[in-house]
Formats: structure tokens, sequence, C-alpha cells
């Protein structure tokens, strides 16, 4: 091109070597990362000169801080630790369930040596895997037989391929939902090799119904949860126990999808009533299937529990090794499994059922150290208000805690522009938007410290407010 603004840009190789040489801690700032951030900083600079014909070619300095913050940024690990302001216990894209104590340390013992994992130590022989977390599953949900998958998705693909692949598969029409993330039934069941057949209407399905769908190639009946939305008003299901009896004639199992599977009773904890696992079993499911990391508060994982000659099939399919857990998993799932052994201790344990638990009166004491804490921040406002927050995870769908939230605003900026900043921290606070206005939820920052908040709307208030990070 003949510009001399693009004659003044220096190679790649040059201005890598040039941040180099400026980088104050070499290890945040690899050499093949300068590199490519020293490419991505000449393009993006190529490209606005191009767009601009009056636009000047950058100072060499600032160019070179960009080029070793773009390296920074590629350095740091995507999956960084966040603080969840945002009042969603279970929130699928910040990582669900909080591990317990015992969880992590499980978990990182497994992670640095050996574990017994497929091994029996007394017999000196090899055995199956998760055997410990399936034996806690049937100790508390009274199952005969239990199994443990990659995660909910996966122990239902796994029940439908075994036992309905090219065959049909029946479920009501109020139930084909869709969950965040790409899980759709319809979709499922097909890659599952399975045909849906559709029954009743979107808010009132009868036994009946099933009944005349019944023949010789349906292979199982189905019923999921309808987990983030609730038919309200007039509706309509049958009870387990119709549809157990109707699966028994046939001679098919009836396989229950109960998505995040509550193992105790969610009303001591002040919530609403979500299914637990035990009654769907004693109801008449014949299997089943559950995520590990939902309302149990543990590792992703998908449990399937119910009849053992069902289980069976499912343990002996090639599927379920493609679908197993590691050590890691089976190691933390255990260990929160076990903190189930009595339930007021399962709320003393897992972080998941402590903070979905909280009381009104504790939150707004959170909120309110946070707010202490931020309180000589200049040019920040700060209040605190009552306000609710959702259980996520596809539970207790319409679920609303009653929570309380620190209110921020910078002075001069936008709701959006502190949201921004927020969230362009070291660690991101993530906060939600409300009226215009940047809410941060004390239910989700319970026990974080009110400090290292203050520490992270103390930075986002300074530097420059047209770059995020600066
Ligand atoms: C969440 C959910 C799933 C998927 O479980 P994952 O563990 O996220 O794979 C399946 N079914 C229902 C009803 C759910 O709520």
């Amino acid at each position: 091109m003949n510009d001399d603004r693009f004659r003044a840009l220096p190679a790649v190789e040059v201005l890598a070597e040039q941040a180099l040489a400026h980088a104050a801690r070499p290890a945040v700032a690899p050499r093949p990362l300068v590199v490519e951030a020293a490419r991505a900083v000449l393009a993006l600079e190529r490209a606005g000169l191009t767009a601009d014909p009056a636009r000047p070619p950058a100072a060499p300095a600032d160019r070179l801080a960009l080029v070793l913050e773009e390296a920074a940024r590629r350095a740091k690990p995507r999956q960084e630790r966040v603080l969840n302001g945002t009042g969603v216990v279970l929130h699928t894209n910040l990582g669900r369930a909080p591990l317990s104590e015992a969880a992590r340390r499980a978990l990182l013992e497994a992670a640095g040596g050996y574990v017994a994992l497929e091994y029996d130590v007394a017999a000196g022989k090899r055995s199956e895997r998760a055997l410990g977390a399936e034996e806690w599953l049937v100790r508390l949900t009274g199952a005969e037989a239990a199994l443990v998958v990659n995660n909910g998705a996966a122990a239902l693909l796994l029940a439908v391929s075994v036992l309905a692949a090219g065959r049909k598969v029946v479920v009501s029409r109020g139930e084909l939902v869709e969950i965040g993330g790409s899980f759709r039934l319809p979709e499922i069941l097909k890659k599952a090799g399975a045909t849906l057949v559709e029954v009743g209407t979107t808010n009132r399905t009868r036994a009946d119904d099933y009944r005349r769908a019944l023949s010789p190639e349906v292979g199982l009946l189905l019923r999921i949860h309808p987990s983030n939305f609730r038919v309200a008003g007039f509706s309509e299901r049958p009870s387990r126990g119709e549809l157990a009896a109707l699966a028994k004639g046939a001679g098919i199992p009836f396989v229950e999808d109960v998505g995040s599977g509550a193992l105790v009773d969610t009303t001591a904890f002040g919530l609403e009533r979500e299914p637990t696992v035990l009654e769907c079993l004693t109801e008449g499911a014949d299997l089943v299937t559950f995520s590990g990391d939902k309302l149990l508060g543990g590792p992703q994982a998908g449990l399937i529990v119910g009849r053992r000659e069902w289980v069976r099939k499912l343990k002996k399919d090639p599927l379920a090794r493609a679908l197993r857990v590691d050590k890691l998993t089976v190691a933390a799932l255990e260990a929160t499994l076990a903190a189930y052994v009595e339930p007021a201790r399962a709320q003393e344990e897992l972080p998941t059922l402590a903070l979905l638990a909280a009381p009104a009166h504790v939150l707004k004491d959170q909120a309110e150290r946070i707010a202490t804490a931020l309180s000589g921040l200049a040019g920040l406002t700060v209040s605190v208000v009552p306000e609710a927050s959702e259980v996520g995870g596809g539970a207790l769908p319409g679920a609303i805690l009653p929570t309380y939230a620190v209110v921020l605003a910078a002075a001069g900026r936008s709701a959006a522009q502190l949201e921004r900043r927020l969230r362009a921290q070291g660690p991101p606070l993530i906060a939600r938007i409300k009226d215009d206005r940047v809410l941060v939820d004390a239910r989700t920052l319970l026990f974080e410290d009110p400090d290292e908040i203050a520490r992270v709307v103390a930075a986002a208030l300074t530097g420059n407010w047209e770059v995020p990070g600066a």
C-alpha cells in the first residue's frame, strides 16, 4: 500500500521484541503469546488506518502497552475465578454448584496422585468405577441400583439409547422442554435413535392419552420435569402411579428425568417443593435421572437410579463407557453425597444448600458489610435494597428467594458502563442491571470477602472508562 502511515508500522517480530524487553514480568507474557498479540494489535491498527484515511498511526508507547495488555489477556486462563453478584445460585454459565470443602479436599487429593478408581484394594483386584458414589445413591434414595455418567443429558441419552433405540418414546406435549445450553428434549431423543410420540396438550395430559399411544413399538414412557418453566392454572398430568401401572402392563420401563433432583425436602430450607428422587421412585418410576451439579450441590455428573435390571442394562452398554466420569468427579461426588447422611449436615456442609437456605437477615448483614466496605470510594453512591434472587439450574422454576442487593451508581456514568467495568477487573464482578441500576446480590457473595469486593469496585472506578480493562 502506498501510504506512509503503513510504512511507519513496525514488523511483528520487531514489535514483539520491544514488548518483551518492556515486560515487567516475563511470566505473564511468554514469547509465543507476545508474538501473537503483536500480530493482532498490528492487524487491528492496520484495519483502523484503512477505515479512516485521516487517522495517524498509534504512538509507539501506546502500541507497546496494547501488545503487553493483549499478551497478558491471552496468558490468563479463560476459565478464571469470578465474583458472582447475580444472585443466581446455580448459574450454568458460572459453573453451577460451588463444591463443599470435603469435596474440594477429595478432589485435590485424587488429582495429584493415584486412587482406587477401579480397584478393590481389599481383594487386590480390578473393580468398578464410582462404586462408592453408587452405594451412597442407593442408600440415600432407596433405589435398587445406581449408575453415574457425565451429566444429566448423558444420563437421559444413555437411558433412551439403550432402552428405546429404534423404538418409540411417549412424552407429554407439556414436557417437551428446552433447557438452557442447547438441551432440547426432542433432539436428544432423536440422537438416541428413538422416535418421539407426543401425547396430550401443552397444559393437559391424561393417563388415557398415554394408554392410547401404547403399542409394541414403544420402548419406554418418559416423564420430564419441566425444569425452567411452570404450567400454571388449568393444567393436569397423570400421577406417577398411573404411568407406572401403564408401563408395567406394557412390559416397558417408566423413566423420569427430574433435572435437578433434590435428595432432601426443599421446603425444609424455606424453598418451594421440588420432587425428591426418593418420592419419584416410591411413586413408581423405574429409572430416575438427574444432575450432580444442580440442587444436589456436587460436581457435574449424571445420576441414574432405579430398578436393578434396567440399571444393569445401561451399565453393560458400550455407550456407558463413552459417557463415564473421571476420578476427579468420582472424588467430589462421593464426598458430596456423604454429606447427605444427615439432612442437617448437608445444609451445613454444602454451599449450594447454604446459599439457597440463607435467611434474609443474614443476607442483609452481608449486603451491609459490602456497602460499608464500599462507603469510602469517591464518586460512588451505594445503598442496600431488598430484592429477589433466582435458584437457576432449572430448579424450582418461578421460585423467588427474598434477598438483599447492593445498588451501585458511579457519578456521571451509566449503569451499563459501570457493569462492564466491574466485569473487566480481576477477579471480574458479575453484576446485573435492573431499572438502569447496577445490582450486586449478597446471596451469591455470601462467602466472599467484602474487602475483596471493595478492591474490585475501586479498581473499576479508576482508570480509563473508554477502555474497559484499563
Ligand atoms: C438440567 C436438566 C437436564 C440436563 O442436565 P445436565 O446435567 O445439564 O446435562 C436434563 N433434564 C432436565 C429436566 C434438566 O433440568
